[in-house]
């Protein structure tokens, strides 16, 4: 394959690569350049009915395959995934923007997450809840729970996908995954791998194609016994509304607005200088980036000035060009929002420091952008931006700073600079978020719960919570009939 070629993408269903059966396409498009570099079939309600039909006939066969030999296979695939991460990484690079360094550490990463549940698969321990009699036996027992739908964003297009699927396919479920329709190549390559690791037909199947006719569909139907869907607040509460009205586990993985809290007795130079880059990676387009920076006004200057400094420094370009550090954002529609947020903020009386401008007039490019003493009427201080804009504002008091984390309905991520052991009391106990980390910025290894609060969602993606999220919980109580002769 040459630098830019880009397959086209078949739906893969049944362990086998197939165009929609009404012969619909859609095109792929290079946010780099905004060119079309390739096409993917667009399922219709036969393609997905076919699916659902191979999801239940696969789960009846995956079910009963021992944990250990579910192991094997996604370890194999996990090794596949590895081998193949300078053709995987391309299609990423190609197909949503980020630099080719970052999409190769993304399959390592998913990798990883898929060798983790693979081992975490075989612990899916029950338990044994002492009787009332000496002839009954009470056995808590776990089960999968069944064929799964799983909808899955473009931002990191394979190991968001790889998240689900592995946790699924580890717990003993039979999956239907919907990866972003802009960038599917990845999550292609992942089912690649799995059938070629000796994945049994219909154990996973993917469809593209049109998310709203998709997730109406699977949702609702009977056979689909739980949703995972990682995306925006605003999406994930119609689905979370369509799981409830039929009965759906959901696992909700939504928006966030990241607060930064940095207190007066941390380094600013070395905080602002670790936070710029977590807040340019991937062009800000992670749900857990830092986003509002709130500092104590006795180091708010020199912070400002760091962080504006690793701004000014960042190369943004070609996301296959060497020495990169920010490439296009991934659609035109997060172009669109960046511009509108800047102008906004501005408006409302931000100080625009470095960038808030599209850079070039070919593909997505956004400069790194760094808005100080942001008002928080400000439109991007209130909705996620999803894109490289900083926001910072001064504090006073710890108890002013704790407010404005908490100020927004989210509540995914937060970070904290200090060397305080009273403050860490005081955040771990009062600052509304799914996950919090202090004096570091690295929240996503898949031994580790990741999910949300409020309106962040609800279950996890990470750790042994995530597993759980596939299987059902039951007892199986049994009475000798042979009481009497004891
Ligand atoms: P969007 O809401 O249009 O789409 C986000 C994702 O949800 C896409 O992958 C899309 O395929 C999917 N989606 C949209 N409507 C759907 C539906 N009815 N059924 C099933 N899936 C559906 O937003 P966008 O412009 O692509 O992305 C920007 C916003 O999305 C951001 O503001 C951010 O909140 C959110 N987002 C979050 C994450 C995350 O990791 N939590 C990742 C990507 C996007």
């Amino acid at each position: 394959m040459s630098e830019t070629t880009y397959p086209d993408i078949k739906l893969f269903i049944g362990n086998a690569w197939m165009a929609s059966q009404g012969g619909e396409t859609y095109p792929i498009i290079n946010p780099g350049t905004g060119d079309i570099i390739g096409k993917a079939a667009k399922a219709n309600r036969h393609d997905l009915e076919l699916a659902v039909a191979n999801a239940v006939a696969g789960f009846a066969v995956w079910r009963d395959v021992s944990p250990y030999e579910r192991s094997r296979i996604l370890r194999r695939a996990a090794d596949t995934l590895r081998q193949r991460r300078e053709r995987i990484a391309r299609l990423i690079s190609l197909e949503m923007g980020k630099p080719l360094p970052e999409a190769a550490a993304e399959v390592n990463v998913a990798a990883d997450t898929i060798e983790w549940f693979a081992e975490e698969g075989r612990r899916t321990y029950g338990r044994i809840v002492p009787s009332r009699s000496p002839t009954t036996e009470q056995m808590v027992v776990k089960s999968p729970v069944g064929p799964v739908a799983v909808f899955t964003p473009w931002n990191f297009p394979l190991n968001q996908a790889a998240r689900k699927i592995a946790a699924a396919l580890a717990a003993g479920c039979s999956v239907v995954a919907k990866p972003a329709e802009e960038a599917p190549g990845s999550v292609a390559e992942l089912a690649a791998a799995l059938m070629e690791a000796g994945l049994p037909s219909g154990v996973l199947n993917m469809v593209l194609g049109v998310p709203s006719d998709i997730s109406e569909f699977l949702i609702a139907h009977p056979q689909i016994r739980k949703i995972s869907f990682t995306g925006s607040t605003i999406v994930g509460k119609k689905l979370a509304a369509m799981a409830g009205a039929h009965m759906k586990r959901a696992t909700m993985e939504l928006g966030g607005h990241a607060p930064v809290l940095v207190f007066g007795d941390a380094d600013p130079v070395a905080a602002a200088t670790a936070m710029a880059r977590a807040k340019f990676r991937n062009a800000g387009q992670v749900c857990i980036s830092p986003t509002r920076f709130i500092v104590h006004r006795s180091i708010y200057e020199p912070f400002v000035d760091a962080f504006v400094g690793v701004a000014g420094s960042l190369t943004v370009g070609d996301s296959l060009a060497p020495g990169v550090d920010m490439g296009p954002l991934a659609n035109a529609r997060r172009l669109v929002a960046m511009e509108d947020l800047v102008r906004d903020a501005v408006e409302k009386g931000a100080d625009l420091k470095i960038g808030g401008r599209r850079r070039g007039n070919v593909g997505y490019f956004f400069e790194p952008t760094v808005l100080a003493d942001a008002p928080t009427n400000a439109r991007a201080m209130n909705e996620e931006p999803f894109g490289p804009l900083a926001l910072i504002r001064p504090f006073d008091s710890a108890g002013d700073a704790v407010a404005e984390a908490n100020r927004l309905p989210y509540g995914l991520a937060a970070f904290a600079y200090t060397r305080s052991n009273d403050v860490v009391s005081l955040l771990r106990t009062r600052v509304e978020a799914g996950m919090l980390s202090i004096n570091d910025n690295l929240l996503a290894l898949p031994e580790t719960p990741f999910g949300g609060v409020k309106d962040s969602g609800y279950g996890s993606e990470g750790g042994s919570e995530a597993m759980e999220a596939y299987l059902s919980t039951r007892l199986v109580k049994v009475t000798s009939e042979f009481e009497a002769s004891f």
